[in-house]
């Protein structure tokens, strides 16, 4: 259909540029960006996150150095591999996959980190610079990704009804403060919110982030409207499982303008943002 947002393409695109920026950082100024992963423990779902950063900043012709701690790593030694990771200046981003286990407090690792280092955008610096609008700091991934999709397809967001369904601080909260800044009226609904429903049917765009399989119905939709599924949910099949996203795709289809699928939407603008991250944290290194 030709209604479906590519981001498969649109990632593989980006990580073509990010390359041929990377190489030229390079053999114009020898810096090699790259990216520091830190695991923390054995949660398979992490390990495959981090088995596809590390590949994904390779072929990116960056470099890539993995940290993986015991699940029983205290808070310290954490604290003790970031503080090296911040003062090691061939080192360019930092990034500790979450979750942490639960004798790690993740909030003082997220604060740790080196806010010019901070890929993920996740240190209260990065997000206070988005928060009041500044363009200096690194912005989450995930909506950074879905705000390029949603641009690819509508270059000016300037006056659209935007509603975001979920409020994470990882996508929800940031993709709301991005969209707001390119101009559009944000809804912002959670949990607690009493008719997710009845926002969703005003709204020009919807960017669905819950973590809720099939959440958004056809009858949500407003003719015409621009959907983005954020979603990552493994679902019981006949066959065995498979990964479908926050919106009921094929009731939805029929009624938006443009979509993106679960799987190869959002999903793989994801790492392509966080390489673009780092390519710009080495580069920052120029100017510092
Ligand atoms: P989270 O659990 O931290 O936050 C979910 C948010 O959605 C909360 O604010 C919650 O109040 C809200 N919510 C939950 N159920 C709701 C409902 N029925 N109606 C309205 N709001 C509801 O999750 P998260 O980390 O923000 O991730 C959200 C989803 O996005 C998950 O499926 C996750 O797997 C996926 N995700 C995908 C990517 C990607 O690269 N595509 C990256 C991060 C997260």
């Amino acid at each position: 259909s030709e209604k479906l947002i590519n981001g498969r393409a649109f990632a593989a695109r980006l990580r073509r540029d990010i390359r041929e920026e990377a190489h030229a950082l390079h053999a114009q100024h020898g810096i090699l960006p790259t990216l520091a992963v830190v695991m923390v423990g054995e949660d398979p779902a992490s390990a495959v996150y981090v088995r596809s950063k590390v590949r994904a900043t390779e072929e990116a012709g960056m470099r890539s150095v993995a940290h993986h701690l015991p699940g029983d790593a205290t808070e310290e030694e954490l604290l003790t591999l970031i503080a090296a990771l911040n003062a090691d200046p061939s080192v360019h981003g930092i990034l500790v996959q979450l979750p942490v286990p639960q004798q790690i407090r993740r909030d003082a690792v997220l604060d740790a980190i080196a806010p010019e280092k901070d890929v993920d955008g996740f240190h209260i610096v990065n997000a206070g610079r988005l928060a009041v609008g500044r363009r200096d700091g690194f912005v989450p991934c995930t909506p950074l990704g879905c705000l390029m999709l949603l641009k690819s397809v509508l270059p000016s967001l300037a006056g659209q009804q935007a509603v975001v369904i979920g409020a994470s601080n990882i996508v929800g909260r940031p993709m709301a403060q991005l969209l707001q800044q390119e101009g559009c009226t944000v809804t912002v609904t959670h949990l607690k919110t009493r008719d997710v429903a009845a926002e969703t049917r005003r709204a020009d765009i919807v960017i669905a982030a819950a973590g809720h399989a099939g959440l958004v119905r056809g009858d949500w939709i407003k003719p015409g409207a621009i959907v983005i599924d954020v979603g990552i949910n493994r679902v019981q099949t006949e066959e065995g499982s498979r990964i479908v996203g926050d919106v009921a795709f094929d009731e939805v289809l029929p009624h938006a303008a443009a979509i993106t699928p679960v799987p190869g939407g959002v999903g793989p603008m994801t790492i392509a943002c966080l390489l673009q991250n780092t390519l710009h944290a080495a580069r920052k290194t120029l100017s510092a």
